[in-house]
C-alpha cells in the first residue's frame, strides 16, 4: 500500500464533539448574556484564592515548571491520604487516559473495553493509538450489567474502563459492585475507574474506590480539576495507581505537559477547603432542585451522582434544545452520545438553574 502523509486508520478519524461555548450563541443570537450549562463546568467559577496565587505565579511564566509536578504530587499525596509515588498529574485526565492506554495496551493484539455509551475519549485515543475499542450496552436505565462486561473479557482485554458517576447518566455503582468486577478480572487486565465526578457524590465512601488503587496492581483511580475546582481551562487531572505503573507513566509522559501555573493553582485548590464545600453544596443543591422542578414538569429525570443530570424531556430533545439556545441557555444535546432523545444539564447557580426552569416553563405553554 502507497505510503500516505496520514495513517491510513486515522482518515476518517471523528473529532471530539465538545459542548458549545458561550462566544459562539452570543454571536449566533445576538445575546449579550448567555448560561452555559453544558460541560458540567464549576457554577461557582473558581477559587479566589487560586486567582491569588496564579498572578503571583505570572511573573514566573518563562520558567520551566519542575517535570512531574512533584509539589502537586505532594499536596495531592497528603490530601488523599495516599503516597505520592502513587500519584501521577497530567494535562486533564484526559492525558492520563491517552497514556494508559498508549502505556499499557498493545496495538494490533489488545483491545480496551468499556460500557456504551460512554465518555468519547477512551474510544478515541484507543483509535488513535492502533487499538481496537469494545463496548457493552449499559442497561435501558443506565445502571450497569457488570455480568456482561466480564463475559466480554478474554486474555486480549489489556484495559477496561469504568466511569463513577458515569458520563451521561450521573448513576454510580455502590463500591462494592466495582471491587466485585476488579476482584473477577484477570490479574494482567488494568481497570481504570474515572471519578471525574466522584467530588459530587453523596456519601462519597459508598462510592469511591480511590482508597484501594495502589495497594493493588492493576488498579487505576483517575479524578480532576475541572469539575469540582473550576480549573478545566488549565487543565489539570490525576491517576492514582501503584508505584510502579506511576513511575512507567512519569518516565513516558512528557515531561512539562503540566504548566507552572497549573501546578500552582492545583496545590492551592486544594488548600481552598471553603470553596470546595460551597462548591459541593451549590451543586447536591441545585441538583435536587432541578430534579424535583423538571419532574413536576414531565421530564423523566434520572438520578444522578454527579454535578449534571441526564433527562427525557416531554417534547422533542432537538425541539428544547434549540428553543434554551435562542433564549440564551446552551445544554447538552447527547446525539453524539447515541442518545437523541436525551439531554444533560450541568448544575447552575442558583440564578442559573431558576433562569432555566423559567425558560422551560415558557416554552412548555401551550
Ligand atoms: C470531564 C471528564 C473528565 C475530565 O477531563 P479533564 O481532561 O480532566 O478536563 C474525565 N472523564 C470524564 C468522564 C469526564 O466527563
Amino acid at each position: 500500500m502507497r505510503r500516505s502523509l496520514i495513517r491510513h486508520a486515522l482518515f476518517d478519524f471523528p473529532p471530539y464533539c465538545p459542548g458549545l461555548s458561550i462566544e459562539e450563541i452570543q454571536v449566533r443570537y445576538g445575546l449579550s448574556s448567555v448560561i452555559k450549562l453544558a460541560s458540567n463546568e464549576n457554577p461557582l467559577g473558581v477559587s479566589p484564592k487560586v486567582l491569588q496565587v496564579l498572578e503571583k505565579h505570572l511573573p514566573e511564566v518563562h520558567r520551566y515548571p519542575r517535570a512531574g509536578s512533584p509539589r502537586l504530587r505532594q499536596a495531592l499525596g497528603a490530601y488523599h491520604g495516599v503516597p505520592e509515588d502513587r500519584i501521577v498529574a497530567g494535562n486533564g485526565s484526559d492525558e492520563i487516559i491517552d497514556l494508559l492506554i498508549r502505556m499499557a495496551v498493545e496495538p494490533g493484539r489488545d483491545h480496551v473495553l468499556a460500557f456504551q455509551p460512554s465518555f468519547d475519549i477512551y474510544r478515541l485515543q484507543s483509535q488513535l493509538c492502533g487499538v481496537a475499542f469494545r463496548q457493552i450496552a449499559l442497561r435501558c436505565d443506565f445502571t450497569f450489567p457488570m455480568q456482561e462486561l466480564l463475559a466480554a473479557v478474554n486474555d486480549t482485554t489489556a484495559m477496561v474502563f469504568l466511569t463513577t458517576p458515569d458520563n451521561p447518566s450521573g448513576y454510580a455503582p455502590p463500591v462494592e459492585a466495582v471491587l466485585e468486577l476488579h476482584r473477577r478480572l484477570p490479574e494482567d487486565c488494568l481497570l481504570v475507574v474515572d471519578e471525574a465526578y466522584m467530588d459530587f457524590a453523596v456519601p462519597q465512601e459508598r462510592y469511591s474506590v480511590l482508597s484501594l488503587a495502589g495497594n493493588v496492581p492493576n488498579l487505576v483511580v483517575l479524578r480532576t480539576f475541572s469539575k469540582l475546582y473550576g480549573l478545566a481551562g488549565l487543565r489539570l487531572g490525576y491517576g492514582v495507581m501503584s508505584a510502579e505503573l506511576a513511575d512507567c507513566l512519569l518516565r513516558v509522559k512528557l515531561p512539562f505537559s503540566v504548566n507552572l501555573l497549573a501546578e500552582a493553582a492545583g496545590i492551592a485548590a486544594l488548600d481552598d477547603e471553603a470553596f470546595r464545600s460551597e462548591t459541593i453544596r451549590t451543586v447536591v443543591q441545585g441538583r435536587e432542585r432541578l430534579t424535583v422542578a423538571l419532574g413536576e414538569m414531565g421530564f423523566l429525570v434520572y438520578t444522578s451522582q454527579a454535578n449534571f443530570i441526564l433527562v427525557k424531556p416531554p417534547l422533542g430533545a432537538p425541539e428544547l434544545f434549540e428553543k434554551l439556545l435562542s433564549r440564551g441557555i446552551i445544554i447538552r444535546p447527547l446525539a453524539s452520545y447515541g442518545l437523541p432523545d436525551l439531554l444533560r444539564i450541568s448544575i447552575g447557580n442558583a440564578e442559573e438553574n431558576q433562569a432555566l426552569l423559567r425558560a422551560i416553563r415558557v416554552i412548555l405553554e401551550p
